[in-house]
This record gives C-alpha cells, structure tokens and sequence, in this order.
C-alpha cells in the first residue's frame, strides 16, 4: 500500500487535535499501534489505578479509530528495551512508509524514542516525533542567556509574550478513511498482571475523550469563573478533576485553552480572574515538562538544587507508614491521604500539605512520597509529581524557601473552615465541634479513638529547619 503511515499512541489517547495523528491522515492512510508496556511502567511507579485506567483510554481509543477506519494493533512488550523491534516489525509486515508520534519528555520515554528513531533511520522508514503536549518544544523559550527557564514567574511571562496563534490552533480531526484489508488486533482482556493491586472502581474515571471533553464543559460552564476563588478549598469541588485526562492526553492542553478563549473574549492572561487563573495551572503543566526534559537528572531521582542532596532525611518506616495510612494525628493530613488511597486522586492543595508534612516534618526523604503518590494517583505524572514534590521539599525549582512550613492545623482552619472535608474522610471526627476537628484534645481522641500526633508540629518544624540550615549552599 503506497504511503501507509503509522501512528505510535502513547500517553495521548484521543483522535481529537492529535498532532501525530492529523500529520499522518494528510500524508496517507493511517494504521495505529499502542504497546502495552506493564512491567515498564510498573518500574517507574505507575500503580494499578493509572495502568487500569491507561488500558481503558486504549480501549476508548480503539473504539474512535474504528470510526475513523483506523486498525489499532496492540502488542505486549516488556521493558522500552523492546519498542524499536516491536514497531519496526509491525511496519515490515505492513509496508508502512512512515512512523509519527507525539514527543515525551522524561529521559526513559526519550531514550526509548531516540533507540526507536535510530532504528527507523537504519531501516530507511521516516519518522518524525510531533511536538504536542506543549505549546513550546523544550529548548524553544529560552531566558536571555539562552537558558532554559527554571523559574515559574519568568516561563510564564515569556509563554504569553511569544506566544503565537499556530501554538494553540487545533489540529483537524481526521476523516475516516477507506476501510484497509488489514484488521485491528482484537481487544485484549484488560487483565492487570499479579503483582498489580486491584484499581479503583472504574465508574470514578470513565476513560475517554468524550468524557474528558464533557467534563472540560461543564467545568467551564458551571465551575471555571469560580476557579480562583474556590481552587483551594479540598470540600467544594472548585477544580476541574481533569488531570487523569491531560496525564494520558484523553484531552489536549491545547482544546482546554482554546475552550478557555472562547468563554474569555479571546484571552488567557486578561479578563476573568478565574479562568485566567486555570489557564495559568496548564502553563505550571507546561513548566514541570520543560524542567524534565531541559534537566534529565530529575529523572535519575536527583535533587534540582544540587545541594539539598546532602540533606539528612531520616531512616522512619513506622512513619512514613502513618503517613500512607492516614495515622499521623494531623486529621487534614491524614483525610487527605485517605482520599488519595480511596479516590486515587488528591486536592491539589492537599497535594502541598502532606507532601510538606513528610518531608519537613517526619523529615523523611520527598522521593519515597513522590513513588507512594505515583503507585496511587490515577493522574501520575514523572513531570508534575517530581515537581509538586520537590517544591515541598524545598529541594526543586522556584522551592517554597525551606523556612516555608506549613502548619497542618491552621491550614485546616484556613481551607476546610467548617471542617467538611475532614469530617467526611475521618468520619469518626465527625461529631466533634467544628474548631475540635482541627486538632481534637487528647481526651477528644481517646473518646473518638482517633490517634495522638505522631510528632509535635513545633518540635519538628525546628528539626526541619535546623536540618536545611546545615546544608552548605
Ligand atoms: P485544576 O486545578 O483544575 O488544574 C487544571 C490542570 O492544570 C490540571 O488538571 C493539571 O493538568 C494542571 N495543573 C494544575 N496544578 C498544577 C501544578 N501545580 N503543577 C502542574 N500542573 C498542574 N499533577 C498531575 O497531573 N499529576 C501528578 O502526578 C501530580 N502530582 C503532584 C504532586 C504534588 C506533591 C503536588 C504539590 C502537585 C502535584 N500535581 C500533579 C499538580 C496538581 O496537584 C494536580 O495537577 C491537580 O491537583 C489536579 O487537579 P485538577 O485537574 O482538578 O486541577
């Protein structure tokens, strides 16, 4: 078949504005692949709620790209290692002429990419990686000494000063092409391996990017002006909930800021205080991906700020075992690690909260937190997730100043003022006075059965600054 392209899905499950896929429908024919990389993913973390949910999105896709006349082949491989083989077989056995795929950017995915690129190369097979989860490639917005960015404020001013129509435009959705005489791989039995937990009830995140689309809609409609308002308070539900969705590119960045145009007169820095404050979360996405690609060592699990590498975490399995429970006697702390086990989601404000009470208060080293929200999180994203972390952990980019920590008890007070949220996850707090829930009494948690705090938060705030202090920077 003359010109047959193939399209390498990956972490962008949608045939809306995909920039690989419109690239490959204007050049030819279009056949698509996915592997299904379980044991690879499960090494970086990806716990069974984000794999669950990934084979879902796959399955949604190919429901799409049957509409579209496109056969989706699905193959199994086992580690990254595999990736160049598998697709290069796939296009000999069917005579594809090209490969696209949209670009990722932690170091494993673009190894993984630059060992397929060279493999293409070698068989005389183009290939071309599409720049699509961004705006700007990594390398595009540079500071004026020619560096990448690793300040937020700055990124954003120079992502809004250049940026031009052809960023945001939406790619064309394909039209369904003539029906080929190659046939899709039947659906495979989205079993997860043993050594996968059982995910969350799936009815809590539909995969897809019809739900995405209509979950970005109402957003918009109902909640988006109220955004900067309501964003930090875990009870009301202020925030989109669309980060699974962005994570495995069910949804674009791209349809999200244009959708925020349309209701904005047009504009992303100017206008509504509340969509221009959730335009301004997508570029804080758009920032963690130009930090994992422009500084690979994040990747290799080091600390952004070369000298907080010396930092004296300490060894406390019992607890940083309190901490994944829900057992630090800090009820927001803890309400909210129950909502990560049970929901496999968190509140981006409680995302701040616990990461900062696990390392600044239990002083225990932000990576084994960052793998536990990993192995939980249906949104696990490398980029984000290291880069909420290490902001915590005052060891990132634009870190909160390690002096910065915050006071579970009086972030309680400030973000859950009626003590709603803590009520619903700790419900055995329920009964106590609003002020109670805060932080009961002791006699409050031997009544309730609640249990004592695991550190004094003065005591430890103290160890955590006297730990920082003799760093030398
Ligand atoms: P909204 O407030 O509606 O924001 C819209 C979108 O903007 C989000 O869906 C997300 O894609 C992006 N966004 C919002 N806040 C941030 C942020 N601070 N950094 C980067 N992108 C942002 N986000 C993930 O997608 N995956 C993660 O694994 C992840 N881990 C985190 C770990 C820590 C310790 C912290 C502090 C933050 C983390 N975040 C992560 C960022 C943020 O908490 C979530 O994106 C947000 O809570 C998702 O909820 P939402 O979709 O309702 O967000």
């Amino acid at each position: 078949m003359s010109d047959l392209q193939m399209v390498w899905f990956r972490s962008d499950l949608r045939t809306l504005d995909n920039r690989a896929l419109s690239a490959a429908a204007e050049r030819g024919p279009v056949i698509a692949v996915f592997l299904t990389s379980i044991p690879q993913w499960q090494r970086h973390d990806h716990g069974a709620n984000k794999i669950d949910f990934w084979l879902r999105g796959v399955a949604a896709l190919r429901e799409h790209l049957s509409g579209l006349n496109i056969p989706l082949l699905q193959r199994r491989i086992e580690t990254y290692d595999e990736a160049p083989d598998a697709l290069l077989k796939l296009a000999h056995q069917h005579g594809a002429t090209a490969l696209h795929f949209n670009r990722e950017y932690p170091l494993n995915e673009r190894r993984r990419d630059a060992a397929v690129e060279r493999a293409f190369h070698d068989a005389g097979i183009a290939v071309t990686g599409h720049t699509d989860a961004v705006a700007y490639a990594p390398g595009e917005l540079l500071t004026g000494k020619g560096e990448p960015y690793s300040v937020f404020t700055p990124f954003a001013k120079a992502w809004h000063r250049q940026l031009e129509g052809h960023r945001l435009a939406l790619t064309h959705a394909p039209a369904p092409q003539t029906r080929l005489a190659i046939e899709a791989d039947p659906a495979p039995s989205r079993e997860l391996p043993d050594a996968c937990d059982t995910p969350l009830d799936a009815s809590r995140w539909p995969a897809g990017q019809e739900e995405a689309g209509d979950r970005l809609e109402r957003f918009l409609r109902f909640r988006g002006r109220h955004y900067r308002r309501q964003r930090d308070f875990p009870a009301l539900p202020g925030t989109s909930e669309l980060s699974p969705y962005l994570a495995l590119g069910m949804l674009s960045h791209r349809q999200c800021l244009q959708a925020v145009m349309s209701d904005n007169d047009g504009h992303l820095a100017d206008g509504d205080a509340g969509l221009t404050a959730w335009a301004n979360e997508l570029i804080w996405r758009e920032f963690y991906l130009h930090i994992a690609a422009s500084f690979p060592d994040i990747s290799r699990h080091r600390p952004f700020q070369p000298h907080t590498r010396d930092l004296a975490w300490r060894d406390d399995d019992a607890g940083f075992r309190a901490w994944c429970e829900g057992r630090t006697g800090y009820p927001l702390v803890d309400a909210a690690m129950r909502q990560l086990v049970q929901c496999g989601w968190m509140h981006n404000r409680l995302r701040m909260v616990t990461a900062m009470f696990l390392s600044k208060h239990l002083l225990i080293d932000w990576r084994r937190g960052e793998a536990f929200f990993m192995r939980h999180l249906v949104d696990g994203d490398f980029a984000s997730n290291n880069g909420g972390w290490q902001w915590a952990a005052s060891t990132g980019t634009d870190a909160a100043p390690y002096f910065r920590i915050f006071n579970p008890t009086t972030q309680a007070e400030r973000f859950d003022p009626e003590g709603r949220f803590i009520a619903h996850w700790l419900p055995e707090l329920a009964p106590l006075a609003v002020k109670s829930r805060f932080f009961p009494s002791e006699a409050q948690r031997r009544d309730t059965g609640y249990t004592l705090p695991i550190v004094d938060h003065k005591a430890a705030r103290q160890r955590a600054l006297d730990a920082f202090k003799s760093l030398s920077s």
